[in-house]
């Protein structure tokens, strides 16, 4: 069967967003980020260690064509930010990081092993916590590990980016991770604005963050990318009005922006911040659309969610390409790569399967001490959540989805085989968030912004939700 053409509403310009806020506010409920569907809370400790290699082995019958992207996490930071809901360990013992290396070593040995024969790397990313925690010799010794066990794509076609807190390094450090084989860089900004800053315990000078991007432009880093928080405690309109005119003198490539979830019920740090210093819900409307005005005024591209991009910068061309992709780091250019990741926590996607590491230190050392790959969780995809995911993964990346394709690599009929979720999709083209086509389905500029809700429509899992506590505000 051939798919009819795009529809218009699909490639239209951001300048054609509506904003409208009743809308928005009405829509804005709790939702998954889809960083992974099913999203972690439906995995399960029947799949283990044993799963997991099954899953490898699955891969290696298929013939395991494509390149590995492989995640490490570092799970230390020096102080806490009170806004974090990471699996993160606060400390000073430096110890602790030497200690966690050599397990850290050890899984990725293993892994290495598992994958022998088809261990080319061409995406690697290390993330925290905070990766740069980690001393220079330890970095080299670590990075020295990686490279025996792993084949990696050379430096001009592979993405081999780091998160760096610009309060842990110094300009000699951005170059020596340049030549560690890091070629992206990441850093967390958040807000500029110094009352934001002592609210969320996170003081960092401006000059510091300039001098780091200055440094990896200097040492040929092919993208950096900063990470900014709305909805902060003590934020305004005119605070992230300043802080966004500080970063786009700065030109970074990538820009992320990131709703803060307040949710002191599962993330302790969140305690100590105070509910009457946070903005109201009507003032982080305002101040996405402030975002999303400003950022695609200065000629970022809305990529969707929370990122946005220079037109030239791979993850705006892989989604005009239509090859963008979705994964636990977000928004990514490597479409058909599974995902290793390492340490503790640490999720892995691999074949159609998911796994999480334990995550605790103590129970990850313990199953490594075992000779076990520390898997404690995970799930096998059905035939039925790989084609949710199908139709997540596009309407996330691309805002649109040809019902023929899915028809086409899927024996189902569309209109039969969700014939419900159609039905709730008729409600949000009320709402004019999507247009429902015989063969497409087109999300509208403004539901670009609501793309959560059109993807919850798709999870079969939610209606059953044990702890809907758990997601965040799908604004
Ligand atoms: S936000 Fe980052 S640096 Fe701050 S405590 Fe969390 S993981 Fe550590």
């Amino acid at each position: 069967m051939l798919t009819s053409p795009k529809p218009i509403a699909a490639v239209a310009s951001l300048a054609a967003l509506a904003f409208e806020p009743t809308l928005l506010r009405k829509l804005n409920q709790l939702g998954p980020r889809y960083t992974s569907y099913p999203t972690a809370d439906r995995f399960s400790d029947v799949f283990g260690a044993e799963a997991y290699e099954q899953a490898v082995a699955g891969r290696r019958a298929m013939g395991a064509r494509h390149a590995l992207s492989l995640y490490l996490h570092i799970p230390f930071c020096d102080t806490v930010c009170y806004y974090c809901a990471c699996n993160k360990v606060i400390s000073k013992n430096l110890g602790k990081a030497a200690h966690y290396l050599t397990y850290l070593k050890r899984e990725i040995a293993m892994q290495a092993a598992l994958f022998q024969g088809m261990n080319r790397v061409e995406q690697l990313h290390f993330g925290g916590g905070t990766p740069t925690y980690l001393s220079d010799r330890q970095m080299s010794d670590l990075t020295a590990h990686l490279h025996q066990h792993f084949q990696f794509a050379p430096d001009q076609l592979g993405e081999y980016s780091i998160e760096v807190d610009p309060r842990t390094v110094t300009p000699k450090r951005i170059v020596t991770l340049r030549r560690q084989g890091f070629n992206r860089l990441s850093l967390g900004v958040q807000d500029f604005d110094h009352a934001v800053q002592k609210a969320v315990n996170r003081i960092q000078a401006e000059e510091d963050t300039l001098r780091i991007i200055d440094a990896a432009r200097f040492a040929g880093f092919r993208s950096i990318s900063i990470d900014l928080i709305y909805g902060l405690p003590k934020q305004s309109l005119t605070s992230i009005a300043q802080t966004l005119d500080k970063v786009i003198a700065a030109a970074p490539d990538r820009i992320a922006i990131y709703n803060y979830a307040h949710m002191p019920h599962l993330f302790k740090p969140q305690r100590r911040i105070a509910g009457d210093d946070l903005p109201t819900p009507a003032s982080k409307i305002d101040m996405l659309f402030l975002c999303i005005r400003r950022l695609t005024e200065a000629g970022y591209i809305y990529i969707g969610m929370d990122h946005f991009a220079r037109p030239e910068d791979d993850l705006a061309i892989a989604q005009r390409q239509g090859r963008l992709h979705r994964n636990f780091q977000g928004y990514s250019t490597h479409a058909e790569a599974d995902l290793v990741s390492c340490g503790v926590s640490a999720i892995s996607a691999v074949g159609a399967s998911y796994s999480q590491n334990e995550k605790t230190l103590e129970a990850y050392y313990q199953r490594l001490d075992q000779q076990q790959l520390p898997i404690a969780r995970g799930i096998k995809l059905s035939m039925d959540d790989l084609l949710r995911r199908l139709i997540i993964q596009r309407l996330m990346c691309h805002f649109e989805l040809s019902l023929a394709s899915i028809e086409m690599a899927h024996p189902v009929k569309f209109a039969a085989y969700f014939a419900k979720e159609l039905a709730q999709l008729k409600l949000l083209e009320t709402d004019g968030l999507l247009l429902l086509e015989d063969d497409w389905i087109s999300v509208t500029m403004k539901g670009r912004l609501l793309i959560r809700n059109i993807c919850m429509v798709f999870d079969r899992y939610l209606g059953t939700a044990k702890e809907p506590l758990r997601y965040s505000k799908t604004i």
